[in-house]
């Protein structure tokens, strides 16, 4: 990928078939879709991509043992097949992961293998290893770190386990490779329309402030939760539909606490689910499902979020957790989509996916999950075809590879506590479009999320390779680092 080829092909190509809005997972899957079914596709992403909700989410490739409770079975025999697509089509970044759901009493290990044996058996020929009671010796060989007091054993079962941030760069090189064209730091600005039919849209280039427009058969707004904005482009009266809900977690070394498994907490003292999931040489703990109604675009974990986690991972684990054991601190803004007015709790919304199509003919879609990106593409590029006329075809993505364009990491890290080499960060410089050393730090690595520290002290050899290859000017340099430095850590004081 390369930005400059992709502003010139975006001036020369007046007109595409598909525009879509919003580089998250929705945006980036139904590119995906379009662009390997042949249709003339362009994303526009206003920022990087996935840097909204898409590189903040717990890293479950998961068919979401918890909605299996809710009686949502289409939604988690659905979710469970994409979960095997992935494993097949993004090797390099989906792997299968044990969880643990730990058990007080004699009768939960049973209860809960009944629900897990049903979940395995939902996921039919793609599943993975089978659901296992366990003992409390069992237990503790798994997540030595476990409260012991109380235990009685637990119930081993398998989900999948992704880097979503890369995965995500990696659509993007996969939609270049498929013809389409998918480019970041673009904002759409305004729908045009002809004869009262959206016909494309004016954009904003946010590194020259250059503005343009682009003609297009059909427009996907994929803006997450900020569906609504554009919603309202097209159509002033239009209503809300998006509730969003913020989910926080706090990033732990591996040593404090050691787990090849991961730790699944269904109903914690409010009744919401908390997990522990090694990642990268780290442990991940959240989540939370706290309704907001301020909608930012780099949203910070709430100090009583990050009380809750800690405070709950205290009570089923056997650690303290102190201020400078805390390597980083995210969170980040779900979706949902509610069609009734009203109040009530955002983690009894669904998590199914939505598409509407107003009567100027822009196409919506929002809600689903990470893990169902490739389904919610497929849908809603059917509903675009359908809509705007195209060419009905058939969609490939069942079976198609996800690039990669990193190189696997070399021995010589450039930083003891980060999992990356120089080698492998000029290559993501080189060809993965990054505009910001917070690009590539939080997304093309995943340094900022891996240990905040680290990231700071590597700023400055990364600002100076951004310098040589020709992405940020060396009079520049010195502001995008005083920009990096001044961006808020999260993390709280405990
Ligand atoms: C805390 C948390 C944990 C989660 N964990 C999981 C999990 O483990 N597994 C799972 O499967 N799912 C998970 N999810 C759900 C999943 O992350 C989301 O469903 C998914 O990332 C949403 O992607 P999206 O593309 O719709 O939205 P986003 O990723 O937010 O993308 C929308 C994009 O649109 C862009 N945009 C907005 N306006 C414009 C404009 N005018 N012009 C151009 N671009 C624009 C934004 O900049 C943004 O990048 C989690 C969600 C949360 C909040």
């Amino acid at each position: 990928m390369n930005r400059e080829n992709g502003l010139e092909r975006l001036a020369s190509e007046k007109d595409w078939d598909i525009l879509i809005i919003g580089g998250g997972a929705t945006g980036l899957g139904a590119a995906l879709d379009a662009a390997s079914r042949g249709h003339r596709t362009v994303l526009l992403e206003r920022g990087d991509f996935a840097q909204g909700t898409s590189s903040r989410s717990t890293k479950l490739v998961h068919g979401g043992v918890r909605y299996l409770k809710q009686g949502n079975l289409s939604l988690v025999k659905g979710a469970l097949r994409e979960r095997g697509l992935l494993f097949q089509n993004a090797p390099h970044l989906v792997k299968p992961l044990s969880f643990i759901i730990p058990s007080q009493h004699w009768w939960e290990g049973p209860y809960f293998a009944t629900g897990l044996k049903f979940y395995d058996w939902l996921a039919g020929d793609l599943g993975i290893e089978s659901t296992k009671l366990l003992d409390k010796e069992d237990a503790l060989k798994a997540i030595p770190k476990l409260r012991s007091k109380n235990l009685n054993g637990g119930v081993r079962y398998w989900d999948g386990q992704f880097d979503d941030a890369r995965l995500a760069i990696d659509f993007a090189t996969t939609i270049w490779q498929q013809g389409g064209l998918a480019l970041n730091y673009i904002r759409v600005e305004e729908l045009t329309k002809n004869n009262g039919k959206v016909s494309g849209a004016t954009c904003v280039d946010a590194r020259d402030g250059k503005s343009f427009e682009i003609k297009a058969k059909c427009v996907i707004n994929a803006t997450g939760v900020f569906s609504d904005s554009i919603r309202k482009l097209d159509d002033q009266a239009a209503g809300s539909i998006i509730k969003a809900s913020q989910g926080a977690h706090i990033v732990l070394d591996r040593e404090k606490l050691p787990m090849n498994s991961a730790l699944i907490v269904p109903k914690t003292t409010d009744g919401r689910v908390l997990f522990a999931i090694p990642w990268h040489n780290r442990v991940i703990v959240g989540t939370t499902d706290t309704p907001v109604n301020t909608i930012e675009t780099d949203p910070q974990p709430f100090p009583e979020e990050i009380g809750f986690i800690v405070e709950n991972a205290q009570n089923y684990l056997d650690i303290t957790i102190k201020q400078e054991d805390i390597k980083s601190v995210y969170a980040g803004l779900r979706p949902l989509v509610s069609l009734k007015s009203g109040k009530g709790s955002t983690a009894q919304l669904s998590r199914d996916h939505y598409i509407e199509i107003s009567d100027s003919g822009l196409v919506s879609i929002a809600g689903g999950k990470w893990t169902t990106y490739r389904k919610m593409g497929e849908d809603v590029v059917n509903r675009a075809e359908v809509s705007a006329n195209l060419e009905a075809r058939t969609c490939v993505t069942k079976n198609l590879q996800i690039a990669t364009s990193q190189p696997s990491a070399q021995n010589e890290f450039v930083h003891p506590n980060l999992p990356y080499s120089i080698e492998q960060i000029e290559a993501s410089i080189e060809t993965e479009m990054p505009l910001t050393l917070e690009d590539v730090l939080s997304r093309r690595t995943r340094s900022l999320v891996l240990d905040t520290a680290a990231a700071q002290t590597i700023a400055p050899s990364v600002a100076g390779l951004m310098v040589k290859k020709g992405v940020i000017a060396e009079s520049d340099k010195e502001a995008a680092l005083k920009e990096f430095e001044t961006r808020p850590s999260g993390i709280p004081k405990l």
